[in-house]
């Protein structure tokens, strides 16, 4: 096992030399109040430079990655970031920008956003966006936050939001954590948002409805012109949770099938670096009706300057900090640049292709969940496997064997033993193929070795994992013996 960074090292070993004090040198108890200074120096790992560069190149080498392997998560678009981004983001006039300057010397990035902002508009079809949210569900919230403001400002807030069976975990959250009680809509047999038991939920007490479009199952709403109709009717609002949007790109717009407000994932659709808790961003956009609530501050052109702007009495106010995410909004602007109205539409078109390649290449090895054309992804279930006793879960861990990332499995929910599959348009044929042929062969290991899935992963740093041991003894606190207390059995590497 590798040792923690804590534990190589030695006492008074530096990474740095700093250069010699130019000032008098003053105690720091002579400026810090007593009760604030520690009683016993920090315990940090002394370390070398070296010492650094080798622990962490080794960590980051037994992580999955876009970059080093297939990565088809399903519902997160782990698409490739290309390098040119980060070429942009690191110009030195970037790097050095100050949340606190003053308005007339940030004029490149505030147009800059100004025109991201646009862009998304265009892209979307929607009157105006706010880049300020921080991701998708952040993005939720101030959707929410946005319909509620609504609904009173019209003499009643309304109680309840409709969400798809199939929706996205964040979505009843997000609805849950406005103070709205969360509706479930069931889906039909075809995986859509069932209409019938649509018109029976809708009446004056709901504030909106959230959809996904392509939802979770990959499958294109095809009734949401009567969705919207119907949900328009009682007056309530339609949310369109954008995590899904890229093979929609340059092909349709969801403002135009009468979405009210949006939230985008500029982190998936707009390939920017993400998963492991990194920085995204989830910019909201809204129809005209609706862009007096939008968070503040604004980006605002008055004659020849951009000014951000606080004074919005109507706004949901403030979501993040400063205008949230720039580094992410620069890298997303730097991509959709780059691709232009007709890259966009093909990077749409390619996510489609891919998945229905993959879809026709692994039907025949297992059950698909809703047998048609898919969009950007697909979901398939262990059914079949389940038979001879190996789960979603035991495939999912033996891919890891074969050097590629496990799709999402167990959702969405409504599917049982579901793996959720999403290629993206960066990939290439021959590793589409090269993922037809891995998951035919554990097809074939199913019938022929069931108990082989057991142990698998068997090839990865960190073996089968006690996810149960894990959630009941947490080890949050770094101490040595209680690292020794964790059985080998939860815990190899
Ligand atoms: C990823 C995702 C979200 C949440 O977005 P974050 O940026 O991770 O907060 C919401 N809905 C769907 C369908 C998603 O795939």
């Amino acid at each position: 096992m590798r040792p923690l960074l804590f534990e190589i090292g030695s006492t008074g070993r530096r990474g740095t030399s700093l250069p010699a004090l130019e000032f008098p040198r003053k105690e720091v108890s002579s400026f810090l109040p007593f009760h604030l200074l520690r009683k016993n120096p920090p315990e940090l790992p002394e370390v070398s430079e070296l010492d650094v560069v080798r622990h962490y190149t080794s960590l980051s080498k037994k992580n999955f990655s876009v970059d080093a392997n297939f990565y088809p998560l399903g519902s997160c678009t782990m698409k490739y970031n290309p390098k040119v981004n980060e070429d942009v983001v690191k110009q030195i006039g970037f790097l050095n920008l100050h949340p606190y300057q003053e308005e007339e010397t940030v004029q490149g990035v505030l147009e800059l956003l100004y025109n991201l902002e646009k862009i998304l508009c265009e892209i979307v079809g929607v009157d105006e966006f706010c880049l300020q949210p921080a991701a998708g569900a952040q993005g939720e919230f101030t959707g929410l936050l946005i319909m509620h403001a609504y609904h009173s400002d019209r003499g009643n807030p309304r109680k309840k939001i409709l969400v798809p069976d199939s929706s996205h975990g964040t979505n009843p959250a997000s609805a849950a954590l406005c103070g709205y009680e969360v509706i479930q809509v069931k889906s039909n047999a075809r995986g859509r948002v069932d209409l019938d038991e649509l018109r029976r939920l809708l009446d004056q007490n709901v504030a909106g409805m959230m959809l996904t479009n392509p939802n979770t199952l990959g499958l294109f709403e095809d009734e949401v012109s009567e969705i919207a109709k119907l949900v328009h009717e009682v007056e309530g609002l339609l949310y369109y949770d954008g995590a899904n949007l890229n093979p929609l790109l340059g092909m349709a717009r969801p403002g135009d099938m009468g979405f009210d407000i949006v939230h985008l994932n500029t982190h998936k659709t707009f390939s920017t670096p993400h998963g492991g808790g990194g920085p995204g961003a989830g910019p909201v956009g809204v129809k005209k009706f609706l862009s007096k609530y939008l968070p503040t501050p604004r980006i605002v052109q008055e004659k020849e300057l951009f000014r951000i702007k606080h004074d919005f009495p109507k706004s949901v106010g403030k979501l993040t900090a400063f205008y949230g995410n720039t580094g992410v909004l620069l890298r997303a602007y730097a991509y959709i640049r780059s691709l232009g109205r007709e890259g966009l539409l093909r990077t749409g078109q390619h996510a489609i292709l891919n998945a229905n390649y993959l879809l026709k290449g692994l039907k025949t090895f297992y059950e698909v969940a809703y047998p048609e054309m898919c969009m950007h992804e697909f979901v398939l279930t262990a059914t079949r496997q389940k038979e001879k006793g190996v789960r979603a879960l035991d495939i999912a861990k033996r891919l890891i064997d074969f050097g590629i990332h496990p799709p999402t499995i167990y959702f969405p929910l409504i599917v049982p033993e579901a793996m959720m599959i999403e290629p993206t348009e960066t990939e290439s044929r021959q590793t589409l193929d090269h993922f037809i042929e891995v998951m035919k062969t554990i097809a074939k290991e199913v019938e022929e070795n069931p108990t082989l899935f057991r142990q698998a992963p068997m090839s990865a740093p960190v073996r089968r994992l006690d996810e149960v041991w894990a959630a009941r003894h947490p080890v949050l606190k770094w101490e040595k013996k209680k690292r020794d207390e964790i059985p080998v059995a939860s815990y190899s590497a």
